[in-house]
């Protein structure tokens, strides 16, 4: 089927009360292992590439992957969305492309680095809502600044630095209309989010539940949300590999913000860890092999069974067949008319 509106599979989400991954791709394999755990497990899906991406894999290539994907895939609902545009640019580029859904990230300047003002965030955001709505393309914007660095986008520093603050993401989303909200609570991208087991003093999950009763109906996205199981960088470092200890976000937090308005989760640092393990392993154990296909087929399988179980776990796995995805032009056409809407509901204090 062709590619479907993020935002329509998110309103799905939030009728069937489940949440759905989006995970990072590069290249023609970590599209497959998506695919293939989206088809062996049923999922909706959102496949989303970065400035990174889009630059390393040249757009092209990348889009026509996906294209590729949704022709052998007639059965499941994808999404292509741009993660972290950084500019109202990237995102038009995007839109005009193809894709069914941009992140503007406005929380940064341009650079990818500066925390922008509030203002500044409300403005670029708002122009990018209106330019991609008219085409019927879904937007999310940020509000508040996650930690780290990834892709060379990021504030850095700690996620405790710029937690979102409840009255804040409830006026953005009035000024904005974005159709779906990330939210800062303390996770950082990359591999290295938290020094031990987080707990409340680090993963603002209160602050999330928060916000969720504020803006019961918006739909919440949460960043920096791999889980990097110790099983995974175990396989790394037995391989030759050097991951110093590192914590994520457990799976059974994310459930919990499932329970309370998440809709999307970025996973990526938990498919490049079970990639470059299935790699090590192999270059370890045979070290005769030099065929790509004797290690990157086992890469591609290891990076399939995260991904399965991570749909399984947001419960998304089954839903695929759900409902009957509407057109770009018919969620254009919601947007003129009012069906789509984007005014949030919001509850008082
Ligand atoms: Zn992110």
């Amino acid at each position: 089927m062709p590619l479907v509106s993020m935002r329509q599979l998110l309103d799905e989400a939030a009728k069937g009360g489940y949440g759905v991954g989006a995970f990072n791709v590069n290249d023609m394999e970590q599209i497959q292992a998506i695919m293939m755990a989206a088809k062996e497990t049923k999922s909706p899906v959102i496949v989303q590439a970065s400035r990174g991406a889009r630059q390393f894999a040249e757009d092209l290539y990348l889009f026509r992957l996906i294209q590729a994907a949704a022709e052998l895939n007639p059965d499941i609902p994808i999404a292509m969305h741009q993660d972290h545009g950084n500019s109202f640019e990237t995102c038009k580029s995007a839109i005009e492309l193809g894709y069914t859904s941009v992140m503007m990230d406005g929380s940064l300047k341009e650079d990818g680095k500066t925390p922008s003002t509030f203002e500044e965030n409300v403005d670029v955001t708002r122009r990018v809502v209106d330019f991609a709505h008219e085409r019927g393309v879904t937007v999310e914007g940020e509000i508040g600044v996650l930690g780290g660095v990834e892709d060379g986008h990021g504030a850095g520093g700690s996620g405790l630095d710029h937690i979102t603050d409840p009255d804040q993401a409830v006026e953005f989303a009035e000024r904005t209309g974005v159709d779906a909200l990330a939210i800062a609570i303390g996770t950082s991208h990359g591999a290295y989010k938290f020094t031990k087991k987080p707990d409340g003093s680090v993963l603002k999950m209160d602050v999330l539940i928060a916000i969720h009763k504020r803006l019961p109906n918006t739909h919440l996205v949460m960043h920096g949300s791999s889980s990097v199981p110790k099983e995974l960088q175990d396989i790394v470092n037995q391989y030759g590999g050097k991951l110093k200890p590192t914590w994520g976000v457990p799976v059974e937090e994310i459930q919990l913000g499932i329970k309370n308005g998440v809709r999307k989760i970025n996973v990526d640092t938990d498919n490049r860890l079970a990639i470059t393990g299935a790699i090590r392993k192999v270059f370890a154990e045979s070290p005769e092999k030099f065929d790509p296909r004797d290690y990157l087929k086992p890469a591609r399988e290891a990076m399939k069974n995260v991904v399965a179980a991570r749909m399984r776990e947001f419960g998304q796995a089954g839903h695929a067949g759900d409902y009957k995805p509407l057109s770009i032009a018919e969620i254009a056409k919601g947007y003129k008319d009012g069906t789509l809407t984007t005014r949030p509901l919001v509850a008082s204090k």
